[in-house]
Parts: C-alpha cells; structure tokens; sequence
C-alpha cells in the first residue's frame, strides 16, 4: 500500500462547503496539528460520513495525502460524537468558541499533543459535567496562551516588578498590576486567583472547585486577553460588553 495513506484521531474545528456535494473540514489531529481536508460526497443523502463530519466531534480518520495542502479524507470513524455537550447551547457556546480559538490560534502542520489533549479534555467535561461550565472556554484561552508561549505574567507587577499583592489586570502588558502602579480598574482578588490557580496547575484544578468567582470579570479578563493576542475577535463567544 502506497504510504500516501496515513491514519490519525483529530477533532473537527469547522467545516465548510466546496462545490455541490464535498466539505472541507479544518481538523485539529494529534499527529500532525492542524490539518485542512476535502470530504468528497459528503453532502450527498447517501453519505455516511455526513453524521460523522461535525464540528467538535472527536474521529479516527483515515487520509490520503495529496501533496498539496489540502488532504483527501478516505474514512472516518467516530469516536465521540459528544451529543450530550451538542444538546445544551450553553454549552455549545463554550464549545465552539474553543473550537474556533484553536483554528485561529494554532498554525497549521505544527502539532502539539499537549493542546490535543487539552481540546478532548474541555469537550468531554462539557459533554460529561454540568458544574463551571461558563469557566470552560476563559480557562482554555488561558491555558493555550501559555503553550503558545505568550501566558499572562501574574507572578509580579508587570510595571514594578516587585513581588506584591496584584490588584489589576494590564492587557497591553499582558500581565497584572500593583495597587501603586495599576493603570486599569481594580478586579477582585477571586479572579486574580483563579488565574493563578489556572496557570500554574490544570484546567480541571479550577473546574472542580466550588469556585466563589465572579464568573463573567473571569471571562472578560481571559477571553479579552486571547482576543489581544489574536488581534481578532471570537466570533462564536457571546459574552457581555468589554470592561478592559
Ligand atoms: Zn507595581
């Protein structure tokens, strides 16, 4: 057999039409990282994989590589559909803005196992949890800014350096302020935290506590500072007017 065939697990990111009857869909794989793929057919009442090619799901696939940049996929087989996350739009809130942040964030053909294993992570606490859900994606866009090498500084002050209390968050900075030198307004203690337990331990540290946050200065703060560092706007996220 030819070594043009090759077989990978990858969650669907998006998918999008191409002609009369094929998609391509955008995979984020564990093998190769982001990778763009055509489904031939697959729009047609006959196709299989019409079920199986959906945003956020989680499938075995089997390619071809065709030398360019697009791949063919030849089969595909679930292996976690996540319908439960799929029946509560809460929850496919925070779903698809993680889907849609890695497709911006991440290159393609530059893997990382670390935020593929990340990704299954968040859809199967979606899919499997109802507690903290609204922390679910602000976390990610914390957590993936770290691998991607720009985390937020919240050891110091990002404008005295010191080791002191922090009081405000600083998004051209990237990081936090003291009390003496901040330039932006004031964020509870909570929120300055729950970053901090974020950063320096594991998403699910954060979502299994019986957290007092604040949940949407959380979100504002985290999600504001993955939009600065895109320099886009997730389209997918509601979320409330910006405080920053
Ligand atoms: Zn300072």
């Amino acid at each position: 057999m030819s070594d043009r065939y090759y077989k990978t697990q990858g969650i669907i990111l998006r998918t999008y039409k191409l002609g009369e009857a094929d998609k391509i869909a955008v995979l984020y794989t564990k093998d190769y990282g982001k990778i763009r793929a055509v489904v031939k057919g697959v729009r047609k009442p006959t196709s299989k994989l019409g079920a199986i090619i959906e945003p956020g799901s989680l499938v075995d696939f089997y390619l071809y590589r065709t030398g360019g940049e697009l791949q063919k996929i030849i089969q595909a087989v679930n292996i976690n559909g996540y319908k439960r996350l799929k029946s509560d739009l809460d929850k496919l809130n925070e779903a698809f803005a993680i889907l849609e942040t890695v497709d911006r964030a991440c290159e393609d053909s530059n893997p990382s196992t670390e935020i593929f294993t990340m990704l299954t992570n968040v859809l199967k606490w979606l899919d499997t949890y109802d507690k903290n859900i609204r922390l679910v994606f602000p976390a990610f866009c914390l957590k993936l800014m770290l691998i991607e090498g720009a985390g937020l500084v919240v050891d110091y002050c990002i404008f005295c350096n010191k080791d002191v209390k922090l009081v405000a968050f600083e998004m051209n900075e990237n990081g936090f302020s003291c009390e003496k030198c901040r330039k932006s307004r004031r964020l509870s203690e909570t929120t300055i935290n729950a970053v901090r337990q974020v950063l320096g331990g594991t998403l699910r540290n954060l979502l299994e506590t019986d957290s007092l946050l604040e949940v949407k200065e959380f979100e504002l703060l985290s999600v504001s500072a993955m939009e600065h560092y895109l320099g886009a706007q997730i389209k997918s996220f509601k979320k409330s007017v910006s405080i920053f």
